[in-house]
């Protein structure tokens, strides 16, 4: 969670932010521009306050650790797809198997 302080140009558009460990960094670093508690934020990624050094936890510990969950994701993503897939043949399977049956049935009681 990080407390942040964002920075504004003269016509008052975000430009930029400073992420910081708490609101009383924030305050004791912004000063006078200072613009209220804006929240605790959740940001995507470790990273130090600007005013004391304290970690800023992150949502996830690095670059590397967000893509790999990314990539879990991906992963389960593909094989719930494949076990519905292979679910789908499967009833192919048993629907063609009981077809044959059907007709075996109906050409015995021909012949
Ligand atoms: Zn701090």
């Amino acid at each position: 969670m990080a407390h942040i302080h964002i920075i504004e140009n003269e016509q008052g558009d975000a430009i930029d932010c400073n992420y910081f460990c708490s609101d009383s960094c924030n305050r004791t670093h912004s000063k006078e521009t200072y613009q209220g508690w804006y929240g605790c934020v959740e940001v995507e990624f470790d990273d130090v306050c600007i005013n004391c050094g304290n970690l800023v936890k992150g949502v996830y510990a690095s670059v590397d650790e967000y893509y790999r969950e990314k990539e879990e994701g991906w992963r389960m993503k593909k094989l719930k797809l494949e076990l519905l897939d292979s679910g789908a043949k499967a009833i192919i399977i048993i629907a063609l198997v009981w077809l044959f049956a059907f007709v075996l049935l109906m050409l015995s009681l021909v012949i």
